[in-house]
C-alpha cells in the first residue's frame, strides 16, 4: 500500500472535480485527483452536449471531458485512477484510503456527483443514452415533435413532463399510483396540459427499439389494478425517481441533508473545517456540467484561501 501526501485531495474526475483541479494547479497548490471508478464522470455517459458554453457544435461528453482532463494534464494536475473507500475527517491532515493507497491531505474537495437512479426495467439498461435517459433539462431539446414518456409520480417527474411539453409532440406520464405527490399547483398544470396524459396505476414492464442505430421506439406498459398490458410507441422514456448522492463514505463524518447531499453554507464549506463540497454531490436542483463546474472553481477557490490562513 503506497501512501500519497498533499495539500489538496480532489475526489472525483467530473466536470467539478476537473475544474476544481484546473483552478488549484494554477494557484500552487499541486493538487492531486482520484478519478473514481467513472473517470470523466455522468456526461460520459451521454452521446451529444448542445449546452455547455464555447461548443456551438454539439460536442460528445466523453470528448468533453477528454478535454477537460487534458487541460489538467497539461497544467500539471496530478491524477490517480482509484476509488476512495475510506474516509476520516476526525483531524487533520484527513486520512482517506482505497484498497491500494493512503492518501493524507491538508484539505480535500468532494466533488463525488449524484447517480441518477434506475427503475429496473427491461431495456432501461441497453437503452440509457439512446433513448432513455434521466435529464430532460439535457435531452428534451432532442425529443422535439416526438413522443416521449416520463416515468414517476413525484415533483421530479412532473418538472421533468412539463419542460418536455416545450419540444415533445407528446408526453406520457406514468405513474404506478393513482394520484401524483407533488404540490397542488403542479399537479394541476400537469393535468391541464393538453400534450400530457397520464397512466394511472401502471408500470413499464420493458423499453424496446432497434439495433442500428440503437434507439427506443416503443414501451409495455402493465395496469397494476386490471393486469392488462399495452405498447405504446415512443421516441424517449425519461426516469425520473429521483438521484443518490455519492456520499455513503461520508455519512459519519459530514452533515448531509435527509437525501444524502453534503450541506455547504458559504458556498463550497462543508461541517468539517478543509474539507469543500461541489457538483452534483452537494445540488439536489440544479445537476448540469456548467454549475458543477463552476463549483469546482469555487471549492478550489475556498481550499485556497483555507490553505492560506492555515
Ligand atoms: C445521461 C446524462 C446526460 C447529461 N447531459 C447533460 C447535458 O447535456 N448538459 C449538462 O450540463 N449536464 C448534463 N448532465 C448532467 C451532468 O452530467 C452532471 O450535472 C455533471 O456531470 C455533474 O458533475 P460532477 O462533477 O458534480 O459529478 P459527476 O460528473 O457525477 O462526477 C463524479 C465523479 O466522482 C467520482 N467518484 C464517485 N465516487 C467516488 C469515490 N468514492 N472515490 C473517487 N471518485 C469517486 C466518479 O468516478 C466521477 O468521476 C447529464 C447527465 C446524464 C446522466
Amino acid at each position: 500500500m503506497s501512501e500519497y501526501r498533499t495539500k489538496l485531495l480532489i475526489i472525483g474526475s467530473g466536470p467539478a472535480g476537473y475544474t476544481a483541479g484546473i483552478y488549484a494547479v494554477r494557484s500552487g497548490l499541486s493538487p492531486l485527483i482520484v478519478s473514481g471508478y467513472q473517470v470523466g464522470g455522468q456526461l460520459t455517459t451521454t452521446t451529444d452536449v448542445e449546452n455547455f458554453p464555447a461548443f456551438p457544435e454539439p460536442i460528445n461528453g466523453t470528448e468533453l471531458m477528454e478535454r477537460m482532463q487534458k487541460q489538467c494534464q497539461n497544467l500539471g494536475v496530478e491524477m490517480v485512477n482509484d476509488q476512495i473507500i475510506e474516509a476520516d475527517f476526525s483531524k487533520n491532515p484527513f486520512l482517506l484510503k482505497s484498497e491500494q493507497h493512503t492518501y493524507v491531505a491538508e484539505s480535500v474537495i468532494i466533488s463525488t456527483g449524484a447517480s441518477a437512479k434506475k427503475a429496473g426495467i427491461l431495456g432501461e439498461e441497453k437503452f440509457w443514452g439512446f433513448g432513455v435517459s434521466a435529464c430532460a433539462t439535457c435531452d428534451g431539446f432532442f425529443y422535439r415533435g416526438k413522443d416521449v414518456a416520463v416515468v414517476g409520480g413525484g415533483n421530479a417527474a412532473i418538472v421533468e413532463a412539463l419542460h418536455l411539453t416545450h419540444f415533445a409532440k407528446s408526453v406520457t406520464l406514468i405513474h404506478r399510483r393513482d394520484s401524483l405527490r407533488a404540490e397542488k399547483v403542479m399537479i394541476e398544470r400537469v393535468l391541464n396540459n393538453p400534450k400530457i396524459t397520464v397512466e394511472w396505476d401502471s408500470v413499464v414492464e420493458e423499453i424496446y427499439g432497434e439495433e442500428q442505430p440503437r434507439s427506443v421506439t416503443g414501451i409495455k406498459l402493465r395496469n397494476v389494478k386490471t393486469k392488462q398490458a399495452k405498447d405504446i410507441k415512443l421516441d424517449g422514456v425519461f426516469i425520473a425517481i429521483g438521484h443518490q448522492p455519492n456520499t455513503d463514505l461520508f455519512k459519519a463524518q459530514l452533515a448531509l441533508d435527509e437525501q444524502g447531499y453534503i450541506l455547504t453554507q458559504n458556498n463550497t464549506k462543508t461541517s468539517v473545517a478543509g474539507v469543500f463540497a461541489a457538483g452534483d454531490v452537494t445540488n439536489p436542483k440544479y445537476k448540469q456540467a456548467v454549475i458543477a463546474a463552476s463549483m469546482g472553481c469555487e471549492a478550489a477557490l475556498d481550499a485556497e484561501t483555507y490553505l492560506n490562513n492555515k
